[in-house]
Order: structure tokens, then sequence, then C-alpha cells
């Protein structure tokens, strides 16, 4: 895939350290020839992120914290100031309290995380299209994370599966209203990735092994193939592609019965 990127310019959102699907991302879209600025929230994921960066070129390494709005702002201020344009944005945020993502959804979910959630990992990609979108005059595509959890009922995701409900529906609307002027806006929804939000999820271990004995492809999927499909609806390859959730989850999605269940024995 060499050069398939060459000339573009983006910003990555969501990188926490080397096992972050952000990082998965933006190493594939380095190796394709992008130019990346990079976002990190706090100083102390920014002493991580910085080594990151300069592995591959980046020079624009942002604090932002999608909580403090103005972060937001002065990030695309910078990039506006920086490279008056971009091409691409991927989003790959995401929260909930540790808490809240064990037990019934019924019983553990407060009014207070449930807004937090909402705001952090679904309200955020609005935001953010919002102030990419001008940046975009020649067009652009911008990406977000997404979890199955959103339209199937996973035990312990809970709110985040509520929140990623509303995240994709967010993408439909976002794409249907900046198709006029060329920005394209996809997800990918990933299938379990150990990563520091995935062991927030209570019972990690066993998503894991369910996933392993029952997807189609029997695996579970790593940074490098969410960033090869990412690398896919960011370059140009998608041109006719806007408004769709990619399912990247050795095709998890497509069960109903558990592969290993009793009917097929
Ligand atoms: P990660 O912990 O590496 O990344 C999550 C990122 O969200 C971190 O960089 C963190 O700093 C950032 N973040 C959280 N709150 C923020 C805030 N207020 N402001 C700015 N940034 C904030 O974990 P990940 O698994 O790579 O998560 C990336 C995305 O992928 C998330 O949206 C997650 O829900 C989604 N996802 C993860 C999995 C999985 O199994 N790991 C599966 C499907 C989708």
């Amino acid at each position: 895939m060499d050069g398939l990127m060459k000339g573009k310019r983006g910003l990555i959102m969501g990188v926490a350290n080397d096992h972050s699907i952000a990082w998965g991302i933006a190493s594939k879209l380095a190796e394709a020839g992008a130019e990346l600025a990079f976002t990190y929230q706090g100083e102390g994921f920014g002493r991580r992120v910085r080594p990151l960066a300069q592995k591959l070129g980046s020079t624009l390494v942002l604090p932002c914290d999608v909580e403090d709005i103005a972060t937001v702002d002065a990030v695309f201020e910078t990039l506006k100031s920086e490279w008056g344009s971009i091409d691409f944005v991927v989003h790959a945020i995401g929260f909930s309290d540790r808490n809240e993502l064990k037990g019934r959804y019924a019983d553990v979910t407060t009014r207070e995380n449930f807004s937090r959630t909402m705001v952090i990992s679904a309200y955020s990609f609005t935001e953010v299209a919002q102030r990419a979108a001008p940046l975009m005059s020649a067009g652009g595509s911008i990406l977000t994370l997404t979890y199955g959890g959103s339209v199937r009922v996973m035990p312990n995701y809970n709110v985040m599966g509520v929140a990623k409900a509303a995240l994709e529906a967010m993408v439909r609307y976002l794409a249907a209203d900046y198709g006029q002027d060329g920005i394209r806006v996809n997800a990918i929804s990933a299938g379990p990735v150990r990563t520091l939000a995935g062991a927030g999820i209570g019972d990690a271990r066993a998503m894991f092994s369910y996933q392993r004995k029952n997807a189609p492809l029997r695996r579970t999927v790593d940074i490098a193939e969410v960033g090869n499909s990412a690398l896919y609806l960011l370059s140009d390859l998608s041109s006719g592609v806007t408004g769709e959730i990619h399912y990247v989850d050795s095709g998890f999605n497509i069960t109903s019965m558990p592969i290993t269940s009793e009917l097929n024995k």
C-alpha cells in the first residue's frame, strides 16, 4: 500500500499507548505515506504518545480532552494554522466508569456516568466533525470506532453499548449532512482487542475466549487488521462509501447461535 496516502494529512485522536487501536491505524496510514498529527489526553499519556508520534515522523502532538471543548478548538486552530487543510480524522475515543461496566445495565447505570459516557464516547464525535469539516475544502474522510454491543446485548458492555448505538446513528446523520461537501463519515466496528479501554469491561477475558471459539474465523482481530480496514476507509479506495458501519470482528456479528452450540455437534 506504499504511497496510497501520499500527500494526505490527518489527525489521530485516541492513542494511549502502542496497544491502542488508534496506534494500529496510525502505523498503517504512515506506512502508506500519510502525514499525521496526534492528540493525547493529559500529560500522563503525552509522555507515551510523543515518542510514538516521533517514530512516525510526526511533530504535531497536541493535548486534547474532549470534556474541555476549548482544547478541541485549540487542536483544530493549530491544524488550520500549521497545515491550512486536512484530509482525514480518526476518532478512537471512549470512556465510561468501569464500575458501571460490570453487572446488570438496569442495576448499575447512573445519570451522572450515563451523561459523561455519552459526551466523551459519542457526542465528542459530532464536535470533532463540526471542527474538521471546514478544514476539508477538498473533501475528506472521518472515521470513528464502535463495537457490536451497540446492536446486540453484550454482558457488562452496558452504558457503552447505549453510547455506541448513539455514535453509530451519528455516523449516518453526519454522513448525510457532509456528503454534499465530499466528506465521508464511517465507523469500524472492531471485535474485542486487548487495550486499556478494553480492559475496563467486566469479564473481558471470557469475551475473548468466546470470540475465539465462536467467530467464523475462530480468532480475535489485532490492531494491524483494524488499521488495514481504516486505511481503506480513509483513502480514496473507498471513495463511494459513506455512512457505513464496517465490521472487523472475524465475522462474529453474523452469528446467531454459538458455533460451538449443541446444534452443531
Ligand atoms: P485505548 O484505551 O487505547 O484508547 C482509548 C482512548 O480514549 C485513549 O487514548 C484515551 O486517552 C481516550 N480518551 C478517553 N477519554 C477521553 C477524553 N475525555 N478526551 C480525549 N480522549 C479520551 O483503547 P482502544 O480500545 O484503542 O479504544 C479506542 C476506541 O475503540 C474506543 O472508542 C473504543 O470504544 C473502541 N473499541 C474498542 C474495542 C476493544 O475491544 N478494545 C472494540 C471495539 C471498539
